[in-house]
C-alpha cells in the first residue's frame, strides 16, 4: 500500500470543464450525511454532481462493516464503480476502508482514505483535478478518532425538506459484539455553535426538519464538557423557520429526565425515540456489555410515554448473540411484549473480526437464528398495526416532503415516524393538517387533509 501525500488544505481552482463526481453511501445515517456533505463541499468547488452507476470523473463511495452484509454490500458497490464509472477514478471511504484498506484497493479503488481522513477527500480530488496532486493510494490512520467534521458546502440541496446533521462520531462504549469504536475511534461531539451555523444553513436552503445523527448522539457533549444533548437541543429552538428536530437512535442508559423534559418542552421536537433493545435477557446484555438491564430499559420506555404522550418508541434487536438460548430468548420476547414498542429492526448476530463476542461460548445455528429473526418479525408487524391502529382518526400537521408517495399521495412523516400518503395538492415543503387512516398496510397511512380551522374546534 502507498501513503498518498497530502495537498494543502486550500482548494486550488479547477480550469476547464467542470470534473464530474457520484456518490453512493452504505449504512447508517451518519454515513448518508457524510456523502451528502462530501457531494455539496465539491460542488462548492466546481464539481458538476451526476447519478451514481454511470460514467463519471470521480466516484466516491462511503462504505459500513458493521455485518458481514454491510462488507458484502460495500464490495459489490465498489465492483461495481470501477465497472460503470467509465475509466474515472474511483474513491472508497468509510468503515470497510477503514477495516481492510488493502481490501478496497484490490477491489479496484484507485484511492482508499479512513474514517479519520475523510475530511479531506474535497481538497485531495480538488488538487488532482487541477494536477496539482496525486490522487491514488491509501491515506489511512490506525486511529480513526477525528474531531474534524465535514459541513455541508454553501449550497446544501434544498430539494428534501428533511436534512441530516452529524452532531457526533466515535465511540466509547465497549459493546461486545461491537466493531465501530475501532473504526470511528473515540467519542467526539461536534462545537456547539458549528452546529447551530450548519443547522441555519440547511433551513435556509429549504429544509424544514432536521435529524441529529451520530454514532452514540446520546453521549453529545460528554467529551467537551457540555452542552448535553439536552442542551444542544434547546440552544437549537433558537434556529428560527427550523420547524422540526429529530433524534437519531439513542443508548437507553443516556436517556434521561432532562433529556425526555427538553424533548417534551416544544412541539418542535419530534416525539419519536429510537431505543436499541438488543435483548431482553439480563444475561445476555451483560455479555453484550450494554450497560444496563432489561428492567432499565423497561423503565426508560416508561418515562419516555408518561414524559411525551403518543410518543413513538423503535428498538433494535439483536437474535443469536453466543449463549443466547431458548430461555434468554423468550426473556427477549416477552420483555417486547411488554414494552410494545411501535416498530422494531431485528438484526442477526454477525461476528466481526477482532470483536469481543468472538471469544465467547455458546455459538448459535444459523437456522436457529433465521428462526427466532421470523418469529420478531412478526412481532415487529403485530406492533406497527397497533401503534398505526391506535393513530387512526387522529389529526396531524405535516410536512410534505415529496409530492408523489407510492401509494399515489404527498408523501409525509408524523413527529411520531408514521409514514403517511395525504390526499392533497399542496407541494413539496407546503404545511398539511391531515387526519389519519388506517389502511391495512402496517408500514404507512392515508392522510385526508382537513381544514384546521373547523378541526381546531373540534379538538
Ligand atoms: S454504543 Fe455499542 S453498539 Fe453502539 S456504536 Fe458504541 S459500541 Fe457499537
Amino acid at each position: 500500500m502507498r501513503q498518498i501525500e497530502i495537498p494543502a488544505e486550500k482548494p486550488a481552482p479547477i480550469g476547464g470543464a467542470a470534473p464530474t463526481v457520484a456518490v453512493f453511501s452504505h449504512g447508517c445515517r451518519a454515513n448518508q450525511e457524510e456523502i451528502e456533505c462530501l457531494l455539496g463541499a465539491l460542488r462548492d468547488r466546481g464539481f458538476r454532481p451526476v447519478p451514481f452507476g454511470g460514467s463519471a470523473d470521480w466516484t466516491i463511495i462511503n462504505t459500513c462493516s458493521v455485518t458481514h452484509a454491510g462488507e458484502a454490500d460495500a464490495r459489490r458497490t465498489i465492483r461495481r464503480a470501477v465497472r460503470l464509472s467509465g475509466g474515472g477514478r474511483v474513491v472508497v471511504t468509510g468503515c470497510f476502508a477503514q477495516r481492510d484498506p488493502a481490501d478496497a484497493a484490490r477491489l479496484g479503488a484507485d484511492l482508499v482514505v479512513g474514517n479519520g481522513e475523510k475530511w479531506r477527500i474535497p481538497d485531495l480530488l480538488t488538487s488532482a483535478a487541477s494536477g496539482e496532486g496525486s490522487c491514488t493510494g491509501v491515506l489511512f490512520q490506525a486511529d480513526p478518532t477525528t474531531r474534524r467534521f465535514l459541513g455541508h458546502g454553501t449550497r446544501p440541496s434544498g430539494f428534501r425538506t428533511r436534512a441530516a446533521l452529524k452532531v457526533q462520531d466515535g465511540c466509547d462504549e465497549r459493546c461486545t459484539y461491537c466493531i465501530i469504536p475501532s473504526l470511528r475511534g473515540r467519542s467526539v461531539s461536534r462545537d456547539p455553535d458549528e452546529v447551530l451555523a450548519e443547522a441555519r444553513l440547511l433551513v435556509e436552503s429549504g429544509h424544514q426538519e432536521i435529524t441529529l445523527t451520530g454514532i452514540h448522539t446520546a453521549a453529545y457533549g460528554a467529551d467537551r464538557g457540555g452542552p448535553n444533548l439536552a442542551g444542544l437541543l434547546r440552544r437549537l429552538l433558537a434556529v428560527e423557520r427550523l420547524e422540526r428536530i429529530r433524534l437519531n437512535s439513542l443508548e437507553p442508559q443516556w436517556v434521561d429526565a432532562e433529556l425526555l423534559d427538553t424533548l417534551a418542552s416544544s412541539p418542535r421536537f419530534c416525539r419519536h425515540l429510537h431505543l436499541p433493545l438488543q435483548s431482553g435477557d439480563a444475561g445476555v446484555l451483560k455479555r453484550m456489555g450494554r450497560g444496563y438491564r432489561p428492567e432499565a430499559y423497561r423503565e426508560v420506555a416508561a418515562r419516555a410515554r408518561a414524559a411525551i404522550p403518543g410518543v413513538g418508541i423503535g428498538a433494535d434487536v439483536m437474535v443469536g448473540f453466543p449463549g443466547e438460548d431458548e430461555e434468554a430468548y423468550a426473556n427477549t420476547v416477552a420483555l417486547l411484549e411488554e414494552v410494545r414498542p411501535s416498530y422494531l429492526h431485528v438484526f442477526p448476530y454477525s461476528e466481526r473480526p477482532g470483536v469481543a463476542s468472538a471469544r465467547l461460548p455458546g455459538r448459535v445455528d444459523e437456522e436457529t437464528k433465521r428462526r427466532r429473526a421470523r418469529r420478531l418479525a412478526a412481532l415487529d408487524r403485530r406492533f406497527r398495526t397497533a401503534f398505526l391502529r391506535a393513530a387512526d382518526g387522529a389529526v396531524h400537521d405535516l410536512i410534505v416532503e415529496a409530492k408523489e408517495d407510492r401509494a399515489g399521495g404527498a408523501q409525509c412523516l408524523t413527529d411520531t415516524y408514521i409514514r403517511v400518503a395525504v390526499e392533497t395538492d399542496r407541494s413539496a415543503g407546503s404545511w398539511v393538517t391531515a387526519r389519519l387512516r388506517w389502511i391495512g398496510d402496517p408500514r404507512r397511512m392515508r392522510g385526508i387533509a382537513v381544514d384546521s380551522a373547523v378541526e381546531e374546534s373540534r379538538r
